[in-house]
């Protein structure tokens, strides 16, 4: 039988800065403690075993210029160059052979004002839902354009928040141009929708334009790891108990195993915040709970993986993934 795809979604990464407290509205966990700037590299280190240990893929953000505090070329505001170089080639030995590369957006947080490079008042999310093809193509290109400076061959982005939703038709025709302008590839994905509770949760073709094509991959899944951020419990007990909200030990419940019965595909998502539980790192401690159950239970169903296989599989076989 052949084996149906299994990935994982992961937002907002960036080299050490937390983009989520650069955004964060109160700057305090929901349980009143202060909202940490700052992950250590050996919090990615912890990831990437995990990704070794367990053979997991997906997609992987890497922020280009995160919280408006500089760019991953010339340097983040508040992290040291040594620290950032550390990071990204760590992202490019260990995530890059299993993951799609994207930037997410430019900074995750205010949108930039290209000619003068400055901060607008408002965030990209807002900024982006009256723009067009115009503003929008040469916004990606530059965000590409970032992560191919740094090193990074990609050929996707991900939607900081639901960037782009009013405007999908022209945000999808500029991610497909700004691919092909930066990276010289016809073929793109982009993550922005979440399929949940859905039958038959898979991606799809979004566009087909000038021979191009790009492919919207969806999460199937919620984030259930996000809570960590907000409970300081760490216990075996409590990392468990969040593992089985997408797969239980024995591999019979979870959202994991209801995508799979309603005939999806499981997407996982998480965010870079959520692994680091606000400095508890709880979440990666569930992520290797949750890959090591799905190797226990499922691994003569499921096979991982990244973001750009599941692309190509989608392109080899369009008329199966109409657009939704
Ligand atoms: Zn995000």
């Amino acid at each position: 039988m052949k084996r149906v795809p299994i990935s994982i979604i992961i937002d907002d990464p960036s080299p050490v800065l937390s983009v989520y407290y650069t955004h964060h509205k109160t700057g305090k966990t929901d349980d009143g403690r202060e909202v940490i700037e700052y992950f250590p590299n050996s919090f990615l280190d912890e990831f990437c075993d995990i990704v070794r240990d367990y053979g997991i893929k997906g997609k992987f953000s890497v922020v280009p210029c995160p919280g408006n505090r500089g760019d991953i070329v010339n340097g983040i505001e508040g992290v040291s160059m040594e620290d950032m170089k550390a990071w990204l080639d760590t992202v490019k030995k260990y995530i890059v052979p299993n993951f799609g590369i994207g930037p997410e957006m430019l900074t995750h947080n205010k949108a930039v004002d290209l000619a003068t490079g400055k901060a607008l008042p408002m965030r990209e999310v807002e900024w982006s839902q009256t723009q067009d093809r115009t503003t929008l193509t040469p916004y990606i290109t530059k965000a590409l354009s970032i992560l191919k400076e740094a090193g990074f061959d990609c050929c996707g982005v991900t939607s900081p928040w639901h960037f782009g939703i009013d405007v999908e038709d022209e945000y999808t025709i500029s991610i497909s141009k700004a691919v092909y302008d930066v990276y010289g590839k016809k073929n793109a994905w982009y993550f922005l929708r979440g399929l949940r509770d859905t039958p038959n949760a898979k991606p799809w073709v979004a566009l087909e334009e000038d021979g191009r094509t790009l492919v919207s991959v969806p999460a199937t899944t919620r984030d259930r790891i996000w809570q960590t951020i907000h409970c300081t419990d760490t216990s075996e007990e409590y990392i468990s108990r969040v593992a089985d909200e997408l797969i239980t030990k024995d591999g019979k419940e979870g959202e994991i195993i209801r995508v799979l019965e309603t005939g999806g595909y499981p997407i996982l998502i998480t965010h870079w915040q959520s692994l680091a539980s606000n400095g508890l790192f709880t979440g990666v401690k569930v992520l290797r709970e949750v890959a090591k159950r799905i190797e226990d239970n499922l691994s003569d169903r499921v096979e991982w993986m990244s973001v750009e296989e599941i692309m190509e599989m989608v392109i080899a076989d369009k008329e199966s993934y109409p657009k939704r």
